[in-house]
């Protein structure tokens, strides 16, 4: 199909997730044709810095021939395998046992998904299940962060708290609640330990003003990603995790960004020392190399479910859960994360990255920078004093996504001018400088349009930029 009848026929075909659909026929497709290491290729020729690992998955770079070697080879052994009818696979069997060795200890037993919301949806299912089987069905409550994202299933959507995955869709049910996110930007906190407080306290409130007989979990982000990049101080994890087992309630962290060496360790709760009740992976499992999610559960939780009936099935199950070509994939990501010393190199090179994010505060766009391991943002204000944000109408958002293009780089504009970025383990030094050398001349850039300058409140330092 040539190029012009590929941008036809998605706009009149293909249903993109997570845009305005007539704003997206009016656009068009952007085609992405190849990748290497850290960079794409789009079908007009375009090379693209890959700044946000696809969407926050490709953790490893592209191009890794190992693993399009493990999954031909799987492909050509077993392309498929039922985990129905108590059949399994030996790259599934395996994966399991290798994330229940690697994951906190908690952690034992391991279902797969075939993504993130589907992760999600399945934990809600499984601690649904096992209050049931123990006697306590009262519990059905389910509260979560304001800004956190879980998914877009039809129950894990009501989790997430961001409008557009509400609107029209009748959400959030009336069993999931809400409670502030650690957004330490936009709290006015003294310090660390008054805002790690306020959300342990606002959580105690929460449980009380539910009944702690009715409350099932607490679901949230150790690093809010899509709600923008909301980074906790060190410890609130912990905190978070504390309360929920003072309060009765499950604790589940959904590791679907932050785990896999995005924040550093494999997962995020490793650096709290954080033991949940359950986790929910995704992304970096796979390095979007192939789909695969999974739910991890305590032995607690699985007895619950497991003794919960002598012989009827536990009536939770896809097709394509344990897929063998995907596990396959996940264990030759995992070889590369230890072994390759991915995670190494992401440790490694988080102090460049932190340090070059940090020296953006200055740009006269920027209000806050924030980062743990590979994972950062940069949130842009109109006034900096009072942390203004920009007028919508300005269409920021886009004309920093525009600009992006026009230098040869990909991240996350969101909404309300959050920029978002999640580069692959594997960057270098140089390939880091390449990527901030392209974000500084977007931001200058679009700085440079005259509505935009003059909706800086600090023209001074806005006309010397320009
Ligand atoms: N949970 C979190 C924290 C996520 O960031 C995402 C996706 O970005 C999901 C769940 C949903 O994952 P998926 O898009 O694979 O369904």
């Amino acid at each position: 199909m040539s190029h012009s009848h590929l941008i036809e026929a998605d706009r009149r075909h293909l249903i993109h997730p997570v845009v305005n659909y007539r704003s997206h026929e009016s656009r068009g497709v952007t085609v992405l044709a190849s990748a290497h290491g850290m960079f794409l290729r789009d079908a007009s020729g375009k090379e693209l810095f890959d700044a946000f690992s696809g969407l926050w998955c490709v953790n490893t770079g592209y191009g890794h021939a190992s693993i399009v070697e493990a999954a031909a080879r799987q492909m050509t052994k077993l392309p498929y395998a039922t985990g129905y009818f108590h059949y399994g696979s030996e790259p599934a069997i395996q994966l399991a046992a290798l994330l229940a060795e690697k994951s906190p200890t908690s952690l034992q037993r391991v279902y797969f998904t075939l993504g993130g919301s589907d992760a999600v949806d399945s934990a809600i299912r499984f601690i649904t299940h096992y209050y049931n089987g123990t006697g306590r069905p009262s519990k059905k409550q389910f509260i979560a962060l304001e800004r956190g994202y879980h998914g877009s299933s039809t129950t894990g959507a009501g989790l997430t708290a961001l409008p557009a995955f509400h609107r029209h869709f009748d959400l959030p049910l009336s069993t999931q609640h809400h409670i502030p996110a650690p957004y330490a930007y936009r709290a006015n906190y003294a310090n660390d330990a008054e805002l790690i407080g306020a959300s342990v306290a606002a959580l105690e409130s929460k449980v009380v003003e539910l009944g702690a007989d009715n409350v099932a979990a607490f679901f949230c982000e150790p690093v809010q990603g899509s709600g923008g990049v909301i980074v906790p101080p060190v410890g609130w994890l912990k905190a978070m995790r504390d309360a929920c087992r003072r309060l009765d309630i499950l604790f589940v962290a959904d590791e679907v960004i932050t785990g896999f060496g995005r924040t550093g360790p494999l997962f995020a709760c490793d650096a709290e020392k954080v033991e949940p009740d359950l986790m929910t992976v995704a992304k970096g499992l796979t390095a979007g190399y192939a789909p695969m999610g999974a739910v991890l559960m305590s032995e607690t939780v699985y007895r619950g479910i497991a003794d919960a009936d002598a012989v009827a099935p536990v009536g939770h199950g896809q097709t394509y859960s344990a897929h063998p070509v995907s596990a396959a994939v996940g264990l030759e990501v995992m070889r590369l994360y230890h072994e390759g010393r991915l995670l190494a190199n992401g440790v490694a090179r988080a102090p460049q990255f932190a340090a070059e994010l940090e020296a953006l505060r200055e740009h006269p766009l920027v209000g806050d920078a924030r980062h743990r391991g590979m994972l950062g943002a940069l949130e842009l204000v109109a006034d900096k004093a009072s942390k203004r944000r920009f007028d919508p109408a300005l269409g920021l958002p886009e004309r920093i996504a525009a600009a992006a293009y026009e230098n040869g780089i990909a991240f996350r504009a969101f909404a309300d001018g959050i920029l978002g970025f999640a580069p692959a383990l594997l960057m270098s030094a140089d390939e880091c400088d390449i990527l901030f050398a392209r974000l500084r001349k977007t931001l200058d850039d679009v700085l440079m349009q005259a509505d935009v300058r003059a909706a800086v409140r600090d023209k001074a330092s806005a006309d010397e930029f320009a």
